[in-house]
């Protein structure tokens, strides 16, 4: 009989479902209609892969983007199921590999571009292909609201009459609206099953800064992780480029992708994020729902998001195979300006545009309160749980103050110069600072000219950003940005609610942030022993490393060190076909087997720090094996070459060209000169 939990061991190798998805599974396997609300990284697909292997016949997914659909079908291959796509990005080869599994009815899932389904030479293909389940990936793309619209969605509910098979929606979008649309347009309104899942992703680190020197924040951010996968979002197009180079610059491997790219650029930008480790994009929100990496170790929002949904759908991206992901968001008061100003100024209905001031809130909400960061995302996706697995505010509570009275302050201040200033002007003359503009204007005489002066200018500034973000004060649209009273502020000045703010604390000192570390510094060289082990085999079968296995399989292995292959089938992500497949050589690794193959120069340094340092050389030196772009001729200095350096720890680039060489040095001598600095 079908045991899911057997099935989930068996195949992909991992020992418990996550939250939601057992009851899922169970009710798509026994043939129901459902749709699945799911954060991204929560496990969707495993709720129709599962049921696909357990009923009999075809599975048809659909899926909006190729790349995607590709990256599914390798994990499945390689953990044994029989998979294909019909894409246009497929070889004549792919192609009739999937013909023939379909003829000779062994294929189970088959996924499908939703284009494919507008030709009679698709639907007459699915009519005789004994199709017993429907799949509907990314169901919010058949909402006309939404920006992933996908005219071809609104062919599935026609699909599903004539094949009359059950059909299983998955979405990480929770709105009610989409929710609506979902089930009128694929279930022609008949409500399916539902789960709501739960949103919080405990392996997220959830942290959000004031911007004062953003460029360095975000270099410092990069810096302390280097070699992990990151996504850095920017506001802008510009900004995506500037940061790709600074990036660059700065020794990183960084490219920045945006909408204005051409497609094929864009495309190689996915494909090299997607194979590579260590590659970090700075993009636009343009880089979205292709993006398909479990391995992602961070994201970091170099502007705000334009809404507390769309900052959950973009940190989302980091840590979907479970391992520690941090994210980190930085904001200003330009920020909330800009943010406003792009809703004043679009092409919403009135009530379209109230909802997304609404939207906007919320996250302003969440960048200043107050109290842990996960508890206040939560609850605004009505989730109550309230343990935080870490957040900056858990972290280091920020120190509080009664802003009442300066809150009141800055109102009437604005108000006795009928709402027309901004910021910059109404703390001048809170701080009674007599600039031409206030003098000109006779704002010296007013009552509320320096009456501020308890705070200076850049306490008044957070002050002001607080005022905005809490609402209480807004942007006018229509007069350059001059600051207005919002009707929540009202309660505040008539002295019937009082209002706490924080206050900023600056980091001081710019030491080069420590390098954070996905292991403890023993487990560290077996970690990267065994990331060495995964490249080399990913690059050997031109899959992307996470094909093999993800990092969280590496990280357990490096930590629990399996001995023998019972032991190592217990990891998470080893299923029966990946334990055939690489079991013995990833414990070979393990137990130092392949410590035999040494080098006798790597061996003589066995237990000395010299040792480690050697090691990590070795893994700079991997990573640049063929270039930062990954695209130029393999190089590579001799153990001996590395031994040398290591014992030299020599200080400069030179000094490391006169061992290696110089054409050699030119590609390697920067990186391994961060190894010996911080080594
Ligand atoms: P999404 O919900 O965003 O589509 P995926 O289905 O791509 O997420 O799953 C994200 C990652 O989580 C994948 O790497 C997948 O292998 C892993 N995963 C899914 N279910 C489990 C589970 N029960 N235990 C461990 N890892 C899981
Ligand atoms: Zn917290």
């Amino acid at each position: 009989m079908f045991d899911p939990a057997q099935l989930l061991s068996d195949v992909f190798g991992f020992s418990e479902f996550r939250p939601g998805q057992a009851e899922i599974v169970e009710a798509v396997t026994a043939g129901e209609n459902t749709l699945a609300i799911m954060p991204t990284g929560g496990g969707k697909s495993l709720c129709f892969q599962l049921p696909a292997l357990a009923r009999s016949g075809l599975t048809v997914v659909v899926s909006p983007l190729i790349a995607l659909m590709r990256d599914q079908v390798r994990v499945l291959r390689a953990a044994g199921v029989e998979a294909g796509a019909l894409t246009s990005g497929n070889t004549e080869e792919e192609t009739d590999r999937v013909f023939s599994a379909l003829h000779a009815g062994s294929l189970k899932l088959l996924y499908l571009a939703p284009e494919r389904l507008a030709t009679t030479a698709t639907r007459d293909l699915l009519a005789r292909a004994n199709v017993s389940l429907i799949a509907v990936d990314e169901a919010h793309c058949v909402s006309q609201w939404g920006h992933d619209f996908r005219p071809d969605y609104l062919r599935i509910g026609d699909l599903r009459r004539s094949l009359d098979a059950p059909l299983a929606a998955f979405t990480a979008t929770a709105d009610e609206e989409t929710r609506t649309e979902i089930i009128n347009r694929l279930f022609d309104g008949q409500p399916p099953r539902t789960f709501l899942h739960g949103f919080d992703r405990p392996n997220l680190y959830l942290a959000f800064q004031v911007k004062n020197s953003p460029r360095k924040q975000i270099l410092d951010y990069a810096d302390a992780r280097r070699g992990q996968s990151g996504i850095i979002y920017c506001g802008t197009r510009a900004k995506t480029e500037a940061l790709a180079r600074a990036l660059d610059e700065d020794g990183h491997k960084a490219c920045a992708y945006h909408g204005g790219m051409d497609a094929e650029d864009r495309r190689i930008v996915e494909t090299r994020f997607s194979a590579e480790d260590g590659l970090i994009v700075a993009a636009t929100v343009a880089f979205g729902m292709g993006v398909d990496k479990p391995d992602i170790r961070w994201v970091a929002h170099a502007d705000l998001p334009k809404s507390i949904e769309a900052y959950y759908q973009e940190i989302g991206r980091a840590g979907r195979d479970g391992a520690p992901a941090e994210t980190l968001t930085l904001y200003g008061p330009e920020d909330i300006r800009f943010r406003r100003q792009q809703i004043d100024e679009g092409l919403a209905p009135d009530d379209r545009k109230s909802a997304d001031h609404a939207r906007l809130n919320a996250l302003l909400g969440l960048a200043e309160a107050i109290a842990c960061r996960r508890r206040s995302l939560l609850v605004y996706f009505g989730d109550t749980q309230t343990a935080c697995s870490g957040c900056d505010l858990c972290d280091k509570p920020p120190e509080t103050f009664d802003a009442t009275q300066s809150v009141r302050k800055a109102l009437s201040a604005a108000l006795r110069t009928d709402e027309t200033f901004g910021a910059g002007h109404l703390i001048d003359i809170l701080t009674g600072t007599k600039t031409d503009k206030i003098q000109s204007r006779g704002h010296d005489a007013l009552p509320t000219f320096g009456i501020g002066t308890e705070f200076d200018r850049r306490e008044w500034q957070s002050i002001f950003r607080q005022i905005m973000a809490h609402d209480l004060m807004r942007p006018d649209p229509s007069r350059h940005g001059a600051l207005r009273m919002t009707q929540a502020a009202r309660p505040i000045l008539r002295d019937e609610a009082s209002i706490t703010l924080r206050k900023d604390t600056i980091e001081k000192g710019s030491r080069r942030p420590a390098v954070k570390m996905l292991v403890s510094e023993e487990d560290a060289p077996l970690l990267s022993a065994l990331k060495a082990k995964r490249r080399a085999l990913a690059e050997a079968a031109r899959v992307p490393a996470y094909v093999i296995f993800t990092d969280k399989s590496l990280i357990e292995m490096a930590e629990q060190r399996p001995r023998t292959l019972d032991d190592f089938a217990r990891t998470s992500g080893v299923g029966a076909k990946k334990l055939e497949s690489f079991g013995s050589t990833f414990l070979a690794v393990i137990t130092g087997e392949i410590a035999e193959e040494q080098h006798p120069m790597r061996r003589k340094l066995s237990g000395k720090p010299t040792g480690s340092l050697y090691d990590q050389l070795l893994e700079a030196q991997v990573q640049l094996q063929r270039g930062e772009n990954g695209l130029e001729k393999p190089m590579s200095c001799s153990a001996s070459m590395l031994a040398k350096l290591a014992q030299m720890r020599p200080e400069n680039q030179s000094t490391i060209a006169n061992v290696i060489g110089d054409k050699k040095a030119e590609r390697f001598a920067a990186a391994f000169l961060r190894v010996l600095q911080d080594g």
